[in-house]
């Protein structure tokens, strides 16, 4: 069943200037699940228009009544979540209990920063002068343009809408254009929460046309961004012209360390739960396995134990647990990193190949894989799979492993196992990455600070770190007379 969808401009329903629209495919089935403008330059300034109209008034407004309609928000996303979920199982394929996970997921971002309005606190300073007050206040950057991936096509938004809305921004957002039909829904509930026109607007549309206007733009003075480090950095130049905020989100490639004193069957289910969620299409999820010399035939066999429970299909049916991958490039990348690495020595143990049996033929199908014996030429020990790889090696000791896991330009997120209290503080301090899961494969919350080192990123989503991204600090000196 397709269906048209319109923008979101200025509190109104809106097809695009020009009325051109492009097609949302399922990728299990590749069935058109709805039609959705193609919005372009003009559409984009329409939205940036609205925002900058509604920006007085909105940030004007008490942080507590800013907070209702968040809560308001979160209240209408939790009770409709199994029609979310839906939404992003058709547009983007990820099962429907880890697509239910993900409104709710999304859900408390919109609740968190409902609570952290509240809390936007300025700091008074002991002045080296008795004449002299001095003061610092926070408040809203301004219009902000953001810009989504497809890997989580409800979370990434509310990640950030909704600290961008609480801090006091008003905002104009371009979702991928493989999942728009999340961010739609998502706009309807901002309609019935009666959010002020123009405090949120929604292009869908060309990236190119409308991702420009949203890094350039005069009137937009922050950009984020959550997407590929290539298309990130395009974004980075396109702001400097008018030194907006920025704060990106981008590739990761996360190393997963398993010490021979760690719990292996518990580092294995953990592994297993990072690397097939949303089929191996997130930015935290582990690229490289290292496995101590001496458990390593234990670990594989434990894994490969794990990894029989792992079932391929539809996201709709039930006790499917991996879906497809987003298009055919995302196989044509998947297959070449396999080809590569078992072209240079690695042993294919499971998968390696597109799946195209009964129903799955008509989707983007690819088997969940375990190569071993991978060395750090192969591309993927380099590059983002994102897909549903897994990548064995061997270390011998924790400083070779160290300086193995932080050899590259990514910095997103690290995981370690093992219970030696010693060493989680050495291995912490040390792993050159944003984000740490010692013995934990499941790090993000609403509560807490998300974001890269190095390449991977700027600025942090998440925890009251992410509100500060949306907020200038100004600094008032007051003389007595
Ligand atoms: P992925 O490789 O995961 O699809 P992309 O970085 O290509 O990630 O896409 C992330 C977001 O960036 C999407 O909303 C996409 O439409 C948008 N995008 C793609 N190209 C550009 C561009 N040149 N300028 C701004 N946004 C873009």
């Amino acid at each position: 069943m397709s269906k048209n969808y319109l923008n979101f401009i200025n509190g109104e329903w809106v097809s695009a200037r020009t009325n051109k629209t492009f097609e949302v495919i399922n990728p299990a089935t590749r069935e058109v699940v709805g039609t959705v403008p193609l919005g372009g330059k003009e559409d984009a300034q329409d939205a940036i228009e609205a925002a900058k109209k509604a920006f007085p008034e909105w940030s004007a407004l008490s942080p507590f009544k800013r907070a209702r309609y968040l809560n308001g928000i979160y209240q209408k996303m939790v009770s409709r979540k199994e029609e979310l979920a839906q939404l992003i199982t058709a547009e983007n394929g990820k099962p429907l209990e880890e697509a239910i996970g993900e409104v709710l997921y999304a859900a408390s971002f919109v609740q968190w920063y409902a609570e952290e309005a509240k809390r936007v606190y300025g700091d008074t300073l002991p002045s080296s002068s008795g004449r002299k007050r001095l003061l610092t206040i926070k408040q809203p950057v301004g219009v902000v343009g953001a810009i989504t991936p497809w890997n989580f096509p409800s979370a990434m938004i509310t990640r950030k809408i909704a600290p961008a809305l609480a801090a006091g921004c008003t905002v104009v957002i371009k979702p991928a254009e493989q999942t728009p039909l999340s961010a739609v829904a998502i706009f309807k509930i901002f309609e019935e929460v009666s959010l002020p026109r123009g405090v949120a607007n929604l292009v869908c549309g060309d990236p190119i046309e409308v991702g420009t206007e949203l890094s350039t733009h005069i009137n937009v003075s922050k950009v984020t961004f959550t997407g590929s480090t290539e298309v990130g950095k395009i974004i980075y130049r396109n702001a400097s012209d008018t030194v907006k905020r920025i704060s990106l989100e981008l590739g990761g490639h996360a190393p997963f360390i398993v010490f021979e004193d760690a719990n292996l069957k518990s580092a294995a289910k953990a592994l297993l739960s990072n690397k097939y969620m949303n089929a191996g299409q997130t930015c935290i999820c582990t690229n490289r396995v290292y496995v101590q010399e001496s458990v390593i035939d234990e670990f594989t066999k434990i894994f490969i134990n794990e990894m029989q429970k792992l079932s391929v299909g539809y996201g709709i049916d039930e006790g499917v647990n991996v879906g497809p991958l987003i298009d055919m490039q995302a196989i044509e990348k998947v297959a070449k990193h396999v080809d590569d690495a078992v072209s240079k020595g690695a042993t294919l143990m499971i998968g390696g190949k597109q799946l195209t049996e009964g129903n799955l033929k008509r989707g983007f199908f690819y088997s969940p894989t375990l190569l071993t014996n991978t060395t750090e030429d192969m591309l993927v020990n380099r590059e983002e799979t994102f897909g549903p790889v897994t990548s064995f090696m061997s270390f011998k000791t924790e400083e070779e492993v160290l300086s193995r896991a932080n050899n590259t330009s990514f910095g997103l997120a690290a995981y370690f196992f093992t219970n030696d209290v010693n060493r989680v503080t050495r291995i912490s301090e040390s792993l050159e990455y944003g984000i740490i899961g010692i013995n934990d494969s499941q790090p993000s919350v609403a509560e807490a600070p998300f974001g890269g080192f190095k390449q991977s990123g700027l600025e942090k989503e998440g925890g009251y770190q992410g509100l500060e991204a949306f907020l200038e600090t100004k600094y008032l000196s007051m003389r007595l007379s």
